[in-house]
């Protein structure tokens, strides 16, 4: 793990006396470092603390140390795959219970179900908007495991009064 590549949340600034909260916590493992600046900068400007890993290696120990609200797991990545980092990360007690998306550039028939089979709670294609990115990442953080649907879209629970 390099810690220059660790963004920490350099956006949330106390206002007078009171603390902004910090926001939900997002790991992004995305070997694209065009791609995974564009989505820190986003998800930071929403008030998400934003973390960034390049390979698999580096975001299973991030996921470890961290334990965030979300998981944007790159799908291609070089060594070890996205989806066998989340079937590692899936198998950890104290983890299995992050919501995982999953971010392909494939969008072949049959992606869909291997992703989501593979243990990712949603699924978002390359390339995206990024209102559908800060879709994907609210509905993530509101619905954790559990209440996901297997579509791959999630399912909106009725608001509680
Ligand atoms: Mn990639």
């Amino acid at each position: 793990m390099t810690l220059d590549r660790v963004t920490g949340d350099r956006t949330v600034r106390p206002a007078g006396r009171r603390k902004i909260p910090a926001g939900p916590t997002v790991l992004v493992v995305e070997d694209n470092d065009l791609i995974a600046v564009l989505i820190r900068d986003t998800l930071q400007s929403y008030g998400y603390r934003v973390f960034l890993a390049s390979d698999a290696r580096e975001g299973i120990l991030l996921a470890r140390a961290l334990r965030p609200h979300v998981i944007l797991m790159d799908i291609c990545l070089p060594q070890m795959s996205g989806l066998e980092a989340t079937r590692i990360i899936k198998a950890e007690p104290p983890l299995k219970d992050i919501p995982v998306v999953a971010v392909t550039a494939h969008a072949m028939s049959g992606d869909q179900e291997r992703i989501l089979d593979g243990g990712c709670e949603a699924y978002l294609s390359k390339p995206f908007r990024m209102a559908d990115l800060l879709r994907v990442v609210e509905e993530a953080v509101k619905h954790p495991r559990g209440r996901v649907g297997t579509s791959g879209k999630v399912r909106r629970l009725p608001r509680a009064s």
